[in-house]
């Protein structure tokens, strides 16, 4: 079968593969939405995981299942289903303690594009099916819906780890997709103003309908000083990053108030070391808390996810701004990606 595969880093291309195999938990299914993501250029063009050759990319889609193993108990054939993009491995002790995208090890639930094939494939292959697909709900565009597979929950998530309370002020740092769920998500979990960081007016434009209550663009002035200044130097309670660089975090240390919270969701592509100001972080004494992660990935929270936009409280699919029709047009999608033209928020391809 065909796939759109990184074959060293800094080179993509497509490539014939053997057809996945079904294991008996498994299930195969065949694209119909396809989305590249912002980290499928760090894989392959700042080569942030390492080498990978060969490798089919791509880890957001709604697909059609092929074939499901002989123990897969809510999925069968012709199901239409989101896949998320982080499927961990449910009976392991990580996702025991909680932690079920890191199932077997740091990041390992990220087995899309990263240990193995994705979803730019004919057909790509989805572990734990019980525990990783969720049924597309009735009536929902597959447009929007594969905004579920990362962009929604990481988005999300960012907010998740920046513990966000009823009435905090959040500064969301990046509002490309990512960030601008995160904006999404800070609305609903009632933050009251939201200090939005970015530069393109499309992005600017959407953070305002997502919730935005201010808007900083980090191209016209240090963030910091336009923070400090429009929150009478406090600072803000809780700061989600999804854009930025490992200098970003000086920033973000600077601008939250002690006791505050940092969610980072952004994936760190380049550079050795975060940088963690001593003063602004109170010489190590300021409780202010960076917790970063990877989004949790499966069933149950794609499925609460599109609830959300099943009731109207939440519409993901104003973020695609870009549609291609056809499995070839894969590689125009994500060099498109890669090329970031002023008005792309996200592209998809529908098969
Ligand atoms: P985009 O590139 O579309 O957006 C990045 C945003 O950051 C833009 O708003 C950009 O502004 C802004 N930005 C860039 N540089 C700076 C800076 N120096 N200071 C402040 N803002 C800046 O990315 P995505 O939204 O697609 O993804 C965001 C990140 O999330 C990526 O690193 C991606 O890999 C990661 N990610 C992480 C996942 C996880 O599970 N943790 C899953 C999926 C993605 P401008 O308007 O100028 O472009
Ligand atoms: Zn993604």
């Amino acid at each position: 079968m065909k796939g759109y595969a990184m074959l060293a880093i800094g080179k993509t291309g497509w490539i014939e593969k053997e057809t996945p195999v079904c294991g008996p938990l498994n299930a195969i299914c065949r694209p119909i939405v396809l989305a590249p993501c912002t980290s499928d250029i760090h894989t392959v063009w700042e080569g942030a995981i390492g080498e990978r050759h060969d490798m089919i990319l791509g880890h957001e889609a709604v697909a059609e299942v092929v074939e499901v193993g002989a123990l897969v108990k809510s999925f069968k054939p012709g199901d239409k289903v989101i896949i998320p993009a982080i499927t961990p491995d449910w009976n392991s002790v990580e996702a025991q303690n909680g932690y079920q995208m890191h199932s077997g090890g740091m990041l390992g639930g990220w087995k899309f594009s990263n240990f193995k094939d994705g979803v730019f494939g004919e057909l790509f292959h989805v572990n734990d099916a019980d525990g990783n697909l969720a049924l597309l709900p009735e009536g929902m565009d597959p447009v929007a819906a594969c905004m579920l597979s990362d962009m929604v929950p990481t988005g999300f998530h960012g907010a998740e780890l920046a513990d966000i309370q009823f009435g905090d002020s959040v500064a969301v740092i990046g509002i490309g997709p990512v960030g601008l769920m995160s904006v999404a998500a800070s609305a609903l979990r009632g933050a009251s103003h939201i200090y939005a960081v970015g530069s393109r007016p499309n992005c600017i434009q959407l953070a305002k309908e997502y919730g935005a209550t201010d808007l900083i663009n980090y191209r016209e002035g240090d963030i910091v000083e336009q923070i400090m200044k429009k929150t009478g130097g406090t600072g803000v309670d809780r700061v989600i990053i999804a854009g930025g660089d490992v200098d970003t975090f000086a920033q973000a240390i600077s601008i939250l108030k002690p006791g505050g919270k940092i969610g980072n969701v952004n994936y760190l592509g380049d550079g050795d070391y975060i940088k963690i100001p001593r003063n602004e972080w109170g010489c190590g004494m300021g409780h202010k808390v960076i917790a970063g992660g990877l989004m949790p990935g499966g069933r149950l929270r794609m499925e609460k996810l599109a609830s959300l936009i099943t009731t109207g409280r939440l519409d993901a699919g104003k973020l695609v701004t870009h549609r291609f029709e056809g499995f070839d047009k894969i590689e125009e999608a994500l060099l498109l990606m890669k090329n970031k033209p002023a008005d792309l928020i996200k592209p998809v391809v529908v098969i």
